[in-house]
């Protein structure tokens, strides 16, 4: 595991993450773990509401919601038992955050996870783990197993009167079920496919009982907030867009990982946490926050990485992914091979994103094999423009992302492939 920054902020997520045996509960506990539970517990759930809602938390696994609005929406007296899921189904393309998180620190997961449902009033709190995250799974079971049997989890939590339940749940490796809905279906035995929202799961999740559903950075952010307090949160990041944020950093650098920062920071400050571009060849594409985030360009170097500061340059902040290209990588290849995952995960419920990822994938193969026609550029917008807005959830959107920033910002890599009749192979060999 590459060493999480200590600059420009104090690590505050992945301060544990380099302690010997950091995830046991012993070394837990001897840094500060479970010091935030024994206060939660003394506090009337509103007040934790109220005060993640003060922090300014937003969800971290992509769409940015806030995470305190989110838990307001539960009732405050269930008639029906309340579920607290944690989607650790983390898949989107070059996203590696929440896997690490829970290999190196998986009690401050857990201990969020006590401290939300005591909040939210749910005794039953089920963490959903992508399934070839075998590792990850393990680990995370034995933590729960040891916070079982230290008293913090199982009946009367702590003296509180609080009983919490955790289930680990191995998913089966389908990217839609990173979508939540998707998720809750899959969590009671169904195909993994989204639902219509609304009801949002607040209303009717899990078994259509009240139901949240938040990310693994999100929750595990909980127990600092309650020790560190709202304000103090609010000292990282931006006044929208507050706190800490685990990027993960791959492709052309040298020292591929996960870097803490405040959100906010910019690729130029990330590229020197990560010792700068590999071997010194410059930049020529970089996604912010995966795949499913439009691209960016050596001109977005300075752009924010917040949720404000992406969309305002025209992209989104998404997962943090940040995957970095060298001017030795073809736009359109890159694309291709997006395109076929997308194609390959779409879950077929909707004509827009089943058809269209299909014939996206084939265009863009003809294109990359040399076979293409200036045409096939238009067909591509148009199948794009068929998707966008029109799938039934998220993943639709997120496949045309690649492929119209890509043409945005390089369509003249398209037309060259075409007017040349030259595979993007011949191409980037020729211009290196
Ligand atoms: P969304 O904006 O529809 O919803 C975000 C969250 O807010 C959900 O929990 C939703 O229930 C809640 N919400 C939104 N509006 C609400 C309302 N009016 N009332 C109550 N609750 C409301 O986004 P989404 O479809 O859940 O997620 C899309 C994001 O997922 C993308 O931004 C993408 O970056 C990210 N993503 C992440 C991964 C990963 O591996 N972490 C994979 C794929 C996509
Ligand atoms: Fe399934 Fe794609 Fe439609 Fe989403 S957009 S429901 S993944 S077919």
């Amino acid at each position: 595991m590459t060493e999480p920054s200590t600059s420009p902020v104090t690590p505050v997520l992945t301060k544990r993450w380099l302690s010997p045996n950091s995830w046991t509960l012993h070394t837990y506990e001897q840094l500060e773990g479970y010091t935030a539970l024994r206060k939660a517990l003394k506090a009337h759930p509103d007040q934790l509401i109220e005060l993640v809602k003060a922090s300014g938390l937003r969800g971290r696994g992509g769409a940015g919601f806030p995470a305190g609005v989110k838990w307001s929406f539960m009732p405050k007296d269930p008639v029906k038992p309340h579920y607290l899921v944690i989607n650790a189904d983390e898949g989107e393309p070059g996203t590696c955050k929440d896997i690490p998180l829970m290999m190196a620190d998986p009690h401050s997961l857990i201990e969020g996870c006590i401290i939300a449902s005591y909040a939210m009033r749910a005794n039953h709190c089920m963490i959903y783990v992508r399934g070839e995250a075998l590792h990850p799974m393990r680990r995370l079971t034995h933590a729960v197993r040891e916070a079982y049997a230290a008293g913090y989890l199982g009946k009367n939590i702590l003296d509180s009167g609080f009983d919490l339940d955790i289930v680990v749940h191995a998913g089966a490796g389908a990217y839609i079920c990173g979508e939540e809905t998707a998720l809750l279906d899959s969590l009671e035995g169904k195909r993994g496919q989204p639902r219509l929202k609304p009801p949002f799961p607040a209303a009717a999740g899990l078994y259509a009982c009240p139901t949240t559903v938040n990310n693994v950075e999100t929750i595990a952010s909980v127990p600092f907030i309650v020790n560190g307090g709202s304000d103090w949160f609010r000292e990282m990041g931006s006044e929208k867009s507050p706190g800490p944020k685990i990027y993960s950093i791959s492709g052309h650098v040298e020292k591929p990982g996960q870097y803490e920062a405040p959100m906010g920071t910019t690729l130029r400050q990330l590229l020197e946490l990560a010792g700068g571009m590999k071997d010194g060849i410059p930049l020529k594409f970089w996604t912010p926050g995966g795949s499913s985030t439009p691209l960016f360009t050596a001109e977005h170097l300075d752009v924010p990485l917040d949720f404000e500061g992406a969309a305002e340059a025209g992209s989104m902040l998404g997962t943090t992914a940040v995957q970095v290209f060298n001017e030795t990588v073809s736009v359109p290849w890159a694309v291709m091979k997006w395109t076929q995952f997308y194609e390959h995960e779409s879950c077929g419920k909707c004509t827009p994103c089943r058809e269209g990822t299909y014939w996206l994938a084939q265009v863009l193969e003809r294109m990359v094999d040399g076979r293409g026609s200036e045409e096939d550029i238009d067909t591509l917008l148009d199948v794009c423009d068929n998707i966008f807005g029109r799938s039934f959830c998220a993943l639709g959107d997120g496949a045309v992302s690649p492929i119209t920033s890509g043409i945005k910002y390089f369509r003249e890599e398209f037309l060259a492939l075409c007017d040349q009749n030259k595979s993007a192979a011949e191409l980037v060999g020729a211009a290196r």
